[in-house]
């Protein structure tokens, strides 16, 4: 499964929210296939309200929902880089996420302590980027110095261009920036691939905020909106406090109330997971069966058979062909036969884009 990790400075409110990640997925334990991975992994479901709507017209055995993992990676300080606080360890476990979940504080609270003094948000983000970029440097300098070596030696002219994207990398870098702003091409995102770079991985920022802001912001989330328009990033204020709280609830109609009470239609929970899978260009096809109703996920652009491949391997090498019926046409019409019947069933081939939400059936040789 695709994983997202939870970082920043200490005392921001990350285990707060890592809590409320495993305990819902505790929750849903006793309807949903679940697997304790690691201490500091929790995997959710994807919340899915065309998964739900699918389930009620075929009334399948069971309901899979398609799952994103978070793992907590706490103990980032600074100078993490240098190896303050097991700062190396913890890096090392952002090098496996697909994208990282940036907490940043933005309650005032005088009994939790800031080390770095009075509230401030976009201090908070630079020092965590800071630290990153630095590991990020350190691996690009050696590669440099192993490919200049290469680039001398041999002439050789892959080394030479993949020189020219190290130095560009490194130079970027240097001016205190992510590389995930330096907007390389994906050939030229070759010549660091070997890295698992930091500041290369997509990111959200989570505003960790006081139960009056919910709604509003406060000055603290704005002034962090503010500083991360340039990377285009999105921000999603939310109080983990309260996203612990609702977690813990275990009677659905317990939940409705609570979240009411503080005029929330959802968990701010549900708005990051759905905020990280777009971060990760993530879309859902469905199979819906009698036995099973379940939801897939998939890269935006990935043709039938590679989407087939998600479910079994066999079916993406055999593949033959898709019947394709949207979602909406498969709500319109209550049933793949209904579908059928008002010529909404295409049958699709190997060059098929699979769309959001489609409804999929594969034929394959095997
Ligand atoms: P971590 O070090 O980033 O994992 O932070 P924790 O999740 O352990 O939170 C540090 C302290 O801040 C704990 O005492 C939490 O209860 C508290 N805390 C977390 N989120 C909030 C919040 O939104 N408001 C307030 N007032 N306290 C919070």
């Amino acid at each position: 499964a695709l994983q997202a990790g939870i970082v920043g400075l200490p005392n921001v409110g990350k285990s707060t929210l890592f809590n409320a990640v495993s305990n819902s997925a505790k929750a849903q334990a006793s309807n949903y296939r679940f697997c304790t991975i690691e201490p500091n992994v929790g995997q959710v479901d994807v919340p899915d309200f065309r998964m739900d709507k699918l389930a009620e017209l075929v009334k399948p055995e069971r309901i899979v929902p398609t799952t994103i993992e978070f793992v907590d990676i706490a103990g980032l300080v600074k100078g993490a880089s240098k190896g303050e606080g097991l700062g190396n360890k913890f890096l090392a476990n952002i090098r496996e996420v697909d994208a990282i979940v940036h907490v940043i504080r933005c309650f005032e609270d005088e009994n939790i302590l800031r080390e770095e003094g009075a509230i401030n948000p976009v201090s908070d983000k630079e020092i965590i980027d800071t630290e990153l970029q630095l590991k990020d440097l350190e691996s690009i300098e050696k590669k440099v110095a192993r490919t200049e070596k290469m680039a001398k030696t041999g002439g050789d002219a892959k080394a030479k261009a993949e020189l020219e994207v190290l130095k560009r990398c490194q130079a970027h870098l240097e001016q205190g920036k992510n590389l995930r702003e330096l907007g390389l091409s994906k050939e030229e995102k070759q010549a660091t691939a070997d890295l698992f770079l930091l500041t290369e991985k997509p990111v959200l920022y989570v505003a960790n905020v006081d139960e009056g802001s919910l709604h509003t912001g406060n000055k603290f989330s704005q002034a962090l909106e503010a500083a991360v328009k340039a990377e285009n990033a999105q921000v999603i204020v939310m109080n983990n406090t309260i996203e612990a709280q609702i977690s813990e609830m275990e009677d659905p109609a317990d939940k409705e109330m609570f979240l009411s009470e503080y005029g929330l239609k959802e968990p701010g929970l549900n708005r990051l997971i759905h905020s990280a899978y777009r971060l990760l260009d993530l879309i859902t096809y469905f199979t819906a069966g009698v036995q099973e109703v379940r939801a897939w996920t998939i890269h935006t652009g990935w043709k039938a058979p590679q989407a087939a491949g998600v479910i079994h391997s066999d079916f993406e090498k055999g593949f033959i062909k898709a019947e394709v019926i949207a979602y909406d046409d498969f709500v319109k019409y209550g049933s793949e036969s209904g579908a059928r019947d008002a010529g909404r069933l295409r049958i699709e081939g190997k060059e098929y884009v699979v769309a959001d939400g489609d409804v999929m059936h594969f034929r394959f040789n095997v």
